[in-house]
Order: C-alpha cells, then sequence, then structure tokens
C-alpha cells in the first residue's frame, strides 16, 4: 500500500477536534458519523478519491471524484493532508476539507483507511482515533452485502482487508469500539467524544 511521506500540517490554532472514525467497509462508520453529526458540533471533512462514484454517491458529498493526474497534482501541491492508496484506488483528505472547519472552532470527522489514520496521528498527536470493529466478520459480509451498492468483487476485497485492519487496530487507534447494537456503539462513540475533552463541549 503506498501512502505519504509528507508533513502535512501542524495544528496552530486553538481550534476543533479532529477525529479519525476507521473500520472495516461496512461495519457501520457512516451510520455513525451522521449521527454524530447530527448532535454535535462536528462536519464530515469529504475526502478526494479515484474511485468511480457508486450509485447514489454525490459529489462533493461523499467524494471528491478526481482522476489519477488530478489526485497526483493535489499531492504535489500539498493540497493533500494524507493519503493512501485502497483497492487499487487512492484516497486522501484534503487540507481544504479540514483546517477551515478546525479554525472555526468545529470538530471534523475523518472516515479513512489505517494507513491515512497512522500519518494523522504521527503529524496530529491530539487527534483522536476511533476504530469500529463488526463482532464478527459474517455480520460485517451481511451489512456490506445489505447495503447493495458494492460488486461482489469489491465486497471479497473488502473482507480480506477487513482482516488486515482488524488486526492492525489495538496498536494504531486510542479505542476501539464493537458495532453490534448501533444505538449503544453510537452512545459509546459519543462518550468517547465528550470524555477528556479540552475543546468543544458535545451536546
Ligand atoms: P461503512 O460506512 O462503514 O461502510 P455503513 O454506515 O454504510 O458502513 O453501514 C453499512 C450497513 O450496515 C448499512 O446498511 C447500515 O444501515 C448497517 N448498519 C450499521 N450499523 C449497524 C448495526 N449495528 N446493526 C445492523 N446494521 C447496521
Ligand atoms: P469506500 O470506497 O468504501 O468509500 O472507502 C474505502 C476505504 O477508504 C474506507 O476504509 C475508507 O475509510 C477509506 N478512505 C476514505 N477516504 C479516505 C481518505 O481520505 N484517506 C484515507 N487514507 N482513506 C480513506
Amino acid at each position: 500500500m503506498e501512502q505519504s511521506s509528507e508533513a502535512p500540517y501542524s495544528n496552530t490554532s486553538r481550534n476543533g477536534r479532529l477525529t479519525v472514525i476507521s473500520g472495516p467497509s461496512g461495519v457501520g462508520k457512516s451510520t455513525i458519523v451522521d449521527a454524530i453529526i447530527e448532535t454535535t458540533p462536528s462536519e464530515f471533512s469529504v475526502s478526494a478519491t479515484t474511485r468511480a462514484p457508486r450509485t447514489g454517491e454525490t459529489e462533493g458529498v461523499d467524494y471528491f471524484f478526481v482522476d489519477r493526474e488530478t489526485f497526483r497534482a493535489k499531492i504535489h501541491s500539498g493540497e493533500i493532508l494524507e493519503w493512501a492508496e485502497y483497492g487499487g484506488n487512492l484516497y486522501g483528505t484534503l487540507r481544504s476539507s479540514v483546517q477551515p472547519i478546525l479554525a472555526s472552532g468545529r470538530n471534523v470527522l475523518l472516515d479513512i483507511e489505517n494507513e491515512g489514520a497512522k500519518q494523522i496521528k504521527a503529524h496530529f498527536p491530539e487527534a483522536l482515533l476511533i476504530f469500529v470493529a463488526p463482532p464478527d466478520i459474517h455480520t460485517l459480509r451481511t451489512r456490506l452485502t445489505g447495503r447493495g451498492d458494492t460488486p461482489e468483487d469489491d465486497i471479497a476485497l473488502r473482507l480480506s482487508a477487513a482482516q488486515q485492519q482488524m488486526t492492525e487496530a489495538p496498536d494504531v487507534y486510542d479505542y476501539v469500539v464493537i458495532n453490534t447494537d448501533l444505538d449503544r456503539t453510537i452512545s459509546e462513540v459519543l462518550d468517547i467524544l465528550g470524555s477528556g475533552s479540552n475543546e468543544l463541549p458535545i451536546h
């Protein structure tokens, strides 16, 4: 897996908190992120990707969909804070999707994979890293299939990546939350966000 070697940015001002929500595809990250956004002063960081849009995905809402050449140009111009290759596509966090929100005092949620999470932690030690794990791999498959937007080949790839992600998780993340019951998971994540914060209160 490729990853960025650039120092992305420093946290120079008193601002919102950067929180990474990672986990295997289909585990429930987007659902959890949506719930956090509804109940806390937070915004989702929209990433850039070279992956093709899935049915129902919207440019600028789910991702900024770009070709490889454009993505590379963004790396070289310093517009990308961290990036990684996943399933043959490039994914990266845009500086412009993070810094203005943090500077406004709002929290930023990143839905990124392990390599990106490591890069964020290395360059922004105050970031909170949460890994969402499935109760078991069969449940993960059911959720991924049930979402109905991912081709069978991609499901196989995502399940095999999931094993690797879950093995690494305890070494990379501050918290591992098992998403069995959705409401309970959301409340656990909200508790984590609210605990030990010297930034914005969660309401
Ligand atoms: P991700 O963003 O991690 O790929 P999603 O948020 O799209 O995952 O969730 C995948 C599917 O699993 C969705 O259909 C979602 O409604 C469902 N889901 C999420 N959490 C749970 C849960 N705890 N129990 C049952 N289904 C869930
Ligand atoms: P999907 O194709 O299912 O939307 O995402 C595939 C994987 O890419 C997920 O694990 C997701 O968290 C990760 N991802 C999405 N955006 C980014 C990003 O900006 N940076 C990194 N490193 N990973 C990302």
